[in-house]
């Protein structure tokens, strides 16, 4: 259960206002969110308010820095339970949306709960990096997003090479995310990409966030993506 009038005003600055369709079937999502979590561990949120906020406003947050086109390709890396890009789908349900997990069991929830609700979307079970070397994906997306998957500079490495010339990756991160945007930096570079933007939000009373908005301007070197132990290892400098 979100808290909808809550819901509706915070997402106001990003320069959205879902309807009362568009806020029922985030509600919905949360309820099956809630209902699954029971069974799984889906989320360590249950509050509505922290629900409410840390979920939905947050993953709407994306709309401040981005306004996908109804056919446009969208990849949610690490999406976990469906986050952003859930939230994303229902506000944009024309989106070519894929939701991207190495677990298999956050993504069949995430495919019971959008077939419930009626939205289509492609559910890929693969390793970022692996999906990332693959033809079928590489350079193919207009938008990336991901939270709370890795540090930026990994992450760029797991993103960037989703992405076609002239697409977007947002990276959602902490308030205090300076440090890791600057060690970041060479291999946005290296990979690619090129910092647009840097946002800093508060999305709600005291809660602080950062989106990094990274263009791709030339194609990602054959190299990358490495396997996760060499990204993990061997950062790029
Ligand atoms: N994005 C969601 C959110 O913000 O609620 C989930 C965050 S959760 C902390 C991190 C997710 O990233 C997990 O579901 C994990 O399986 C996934 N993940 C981490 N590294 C990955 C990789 N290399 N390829 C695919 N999924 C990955």
């Amino acid at each position: 259960m979100i808290d909808k009038e809550l819901l509706k005003k915070l997402v106001l600055p990003f320069g959205i206002s879902p309807t009362d369709g568009e806020v029922g079937m985030l509600d919905r999502y949360s309820d099956m969110l809630f209902e699954k979590n029971k069974v799984m561990n889906l989320t360590a949120i249950t509050e509505p308010y922290d629900v409410t906020v840390k979920h939905f406003v947050d993953s709407l947050s994306v709309f401040s820095v981005i306004s996908p086109k109804d056919g446009e390709s969208f990849i949610d890396v690490g999406t976990g339970a469906g986050f952003p890009g859930a939230a994303v789908l229902i506000m944009s349900p024309h989106l070519k949306m894929t939701f991207l997990d190495g677990t298999r069991k956050k993504l069949d929830f995430i495919k019971e709960s959008l077939d419930l609700i009626g939205l289509d979307a492609e559910i890929l079970h693969m390793r970022a990096e692996e999906a990332g070397r693959n033809a079928c994906y590489r350079e193919k997306f207009d938008y990336v997003t991901a939270r709370a998957v890795a540090n930026l500079r990994e992450l760029s490495e797991y993103c960037i090479p989703f992405l076609k010339l002239g697409g977007t990756f947002v990276a959602m991160k902490g308030s205090d995310s300076e440090d890791e945007i600057k060690e970041a930096e060479a291999a946005i570079s290296v990979l690619g990409g090129k910092i647009s933007e840097i946002k800093s939000i508060e999305i709600a009373d005291g809660v602080k966030r950062t989106l990094v908005v990274i263009k791709k301007i030339s194609q990602t070197p054959p190299k990358y993506p490495r396997t996760s132990a060499k990204i993990a290892k061997q950062p790029i400098k």
